[in-house]
């Protein structure tokens, strides 16, 4: 059993103690009564300097790296649920860094760097697995796409080669190759790439938030944005108005409506994608393994289930379920290329609600109110950037005006046709 001490929730901080192989010794010995709480759960202040408004791993980590970068402590994140209950928790935890166009591959190299030293700076064991990331090619198409994606990052500097069938079969010995529908004609290969467990991600940015005194308001959900003079000057919230300095909005699916609430429109449309995990079997696949084609990914957890990721629904809605048929519609595709899956029962299935681009790459960005910042449509591969969103983020929060990763993911591309279009190193996005 294990005993839990009360902190008190008006505390300004969690005085958090280091996690270390003695502290895990020393609570052994000591029944487990030492272990604290790893955030509070505060009351609202009056006003922060700075308003987060969604605690999903870029909220979180906007405010971790606002505090850590920019010495701007006097903040808030704002959640209508629970901490990382939205895409965060619901995600295939893919992260790849190997995008074709130079902005794109900046941040997600930089979020994959963060990634691999990220358990040490956060003291929270984020379970990061650098196993490798095979994106197959299965149509001629896709082959031209991959080898033109290989020679842009080596341009980039980001580590990726384009493999044969032979080496892929090596690499994944469950695989087939020969399929008669969708042959694999070889793969974009990045080793470096992999998955990080997704509630870990966000629990230790909020560990770390906490620490130095941000607040996280969960069960608080913002209805409403008051605003003077083109200027945010608080949000109305289930538990009273707040004021800040600065609002910055991180919401992913529910960027339109916190866009329409603070006044002005976004180009994003909201959709939901779905996963699914297969009962647990033995060891049977140590890489992950996207195929763009049949439109299916998988990678197998440390549990031993067969983690599965498919489609996008094909309207907008707000639904965490996602429909039915994209259950099937997976599975069967996947089945050409992984026979043995047509063996195993699936266990659980869930949605999330994706923000999507038309040029299928993020929002980082002013907006027409001059202390209101945005950072959205990550769509369907935003788990993968968070730590250079973040970064990225609480830079633009904190000098009013985007850095080198953020300066071409403004609003203004859109007006300017000036699209970063990912849609062939980003088909399934994740
Ligand atoms: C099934 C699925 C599989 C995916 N697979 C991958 C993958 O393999 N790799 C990858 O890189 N990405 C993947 N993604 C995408 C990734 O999950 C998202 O891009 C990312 O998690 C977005 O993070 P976020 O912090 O922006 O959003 P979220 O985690 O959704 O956080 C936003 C938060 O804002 C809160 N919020 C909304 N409205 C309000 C309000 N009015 N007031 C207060 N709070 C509010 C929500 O409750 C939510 O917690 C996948 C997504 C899904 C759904």
């Amino acid at each position: 059993m294990y005993h839990v001490r009360k902190v008190p929730h008006d505390r300004e901080s969690a005085d958090m103690k280091r996690y270390s192989a003695f502290a895990i010794v020393r609570e052994a010995l000591r029944n487990h009564r030492g272990w604290e709480r790893a955030w509070i759960s505060p009351e609202p202040r009056e006003r922060y300097d700075v308003v987060v408004i969604g605690a999903g791993g870029h909220g979180l980590a906007t405010a971790y790296y606002l505090g850590r970068n920019h010495g701007v402590k006097n903040v808030a994140v704002i959640e209508k649920g629970w901490l990382g209950g939205g895409n965060t928790g619901r995600n295939t935890t893919i992260i790849r860094s190997n995008y074709l166009q130079d902005p794109s591959a900046a941040i997600y190299e930089k979020a994959r760097s963060l990634y691999e030293g990220l358990s040490q700076e956060l003291n929270y064991n984020l379970m990061f697995s650098p196993r490798g990331v095979l994106m197959l090619a299965q149509t001629e198409h896709e082959v031209r796409g991959y080898r033109r994606t290989a020679y842009a990052n080596a341009l980039q500097g980001v580590k990726t080669e384009f493999i044969g069938p032979e080496r892929v079969k090596q690499i994944v010995p469950i695989i087939e190759t020969g399929g008669p529908r969708y042959p694999v004609l070889g793969a974009l290969w990045q080793a470096r790439g992999g998955t990080a467990r997704h509630d870990a991600v966000a629990w230790g940015y909020a560990r770390a938030c906490s620490d130095m005194g941000m607040h996280i308001l969960q069960k608080t959900e913002v209805t409403g944005i008051t605003q003077k003079g083109g200027k945010v000057t608080g949000v109305r919230t289930t538990r009273g108005d707040i004021g800040c300095g600065k609002l910055a909005i991180v919401v992913a699916g529910h960027s339109g409506r916190l866009a329409e609430m603070a006044g002005f429109r976004l180009p994003i449309e909201s959709v939901a994608l779905q996963a699914m995990v297969s009962e647990p079997i033995k060891p049977a696949m140590d890489v992950v393994v996207m195929a763009n084609t049949v439109h299916g990914y998988m990678s197998q957890s440390d549990k031993g289930e067969m983690v599965i990721g498919g489609g996008a629904d094909g309207f907008n809605n707000y639904t965490q379920r996602g429909s039915f048929h994209h259950i099937e519609e997976t599975v069967r595709a996947l089945i050409e290329t992984f026979p043995m899956l047509s063996r195993l029962k699936m266990l659980r299935q869930w949605g999330g609600i994706v923000d999507m681009t038309g040029d299928r790459s993020p929002i980082i960005s002013k907006t027409p109110l001059e202390n209101c910042f945005i950072n959205g449509g990550w769509g369907t591969g935003g788990f993968k950037s968070i730590p250079g969103s973040g970064w990225a983020m609480a830079e633009l929060v904190a000098r009013g005006e985007p850095g080198p990763l953020a300066a071409a993911f403004g609003l203004e591309r859109f007006r300017e046709g000036r699209f970063i279009d990912e849609s062939v190193a980003a088909g399934v996005a994740h």
